[in-house]
């Protein structure tokens, strides 16, 4: 079973790779974008760390709706109402269940990820977050260590890729031949899934 500290885990893990990778996120947007998404997600990130030490969640499901309400309202950009739809949603599906099982994280982390999808208008092969969310969903039901290859393994397949949204398509053919920022820090925040449950010991799902 997963528990709250579990998610606690999941959100620090994820708060350390942003802040470790922040300076690659923003060279990958310098390409294809205005240069922002290290310090969008490093803003965002550090003022989900604070609100979570001072007032830390009683559920799973309040510790992402609580860090999706934060993203949303310090990100900014496109990435921040997207990212924050994605943990709202997700801990909105996971309800006020005290522990989730596996099964259960990832068909919330599913609607999560839907609602995405719905929110930008975007779907697989449009080279953004969703080329590493949507593989990560369906691993997910192998492991999170599944989970976390095919996320990264989506967005690698970003490169070939023209983006069809966000402000990479207004390139065009130029936005080929370049990782995409957001796919790529998709695919940190379920790697830090995949680390917080080696730390607890068991993980797969
Ligand atoms: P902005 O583009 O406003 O500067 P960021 O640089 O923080 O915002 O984030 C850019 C990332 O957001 C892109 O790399 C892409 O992955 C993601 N993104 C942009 N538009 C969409 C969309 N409509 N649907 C899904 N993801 C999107
Ligand atoms: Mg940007």
């Amino acid at each position: 079973m997963l528990d709250t500290d579990f998610f606690l885990r999941w959100m620090a893990a994820t708060a350390a790779a942003v802040q470790r990778e922040a300076s690659r996120l923003t060279d990958l947007d310098a390409a294809i974008g205005d240069a922002d998404h290290g310090s969008n997600m490093q803003r965002g990130f550090t003022a989900v760390t604070a609100v979570l030490e001072k007032d830390p969640p009683a559920t799973p499901g309040a510790v992402l709706t609580l860090v999706g309400r934060q993203l949303i309202s310090t990100v900014g950009g496109a990435s921040g109402p997207l990212y924050g739809t994605l943990l709202r949603r997700t801990g909105k599906a996971l309800g006020e269940r005290p522990e989730v099982t596996p099964g259960q994280l990832a068909e919330a982390f599913g609607a999560g990820v839907a609602a995405v999808a719905q929110l930008g208008g975007a779907q697989g092969g449009d080279k953004t977050m969703l080329d590493a969310l949507l593989p990560a969903v369906e691993a997910l039901e192998v492991s999170f260590a599944a989970a976390r290859d095919a996320a990264q393994a989506g967005a690698l397949a970003t490169v070939p890729l023209q983006a069809r949204k966000g402000r990479a398509s207004y390139l065009g053919a130029r936005s080929i031949g370049h990782q995409d920022p957001g796919a790529t820090s998709s695919a940190l925040l379920v790697a830090a899934l995949a680390e917080a449950a080696e730390t607890s010991g068991g993980g797969d799902a």
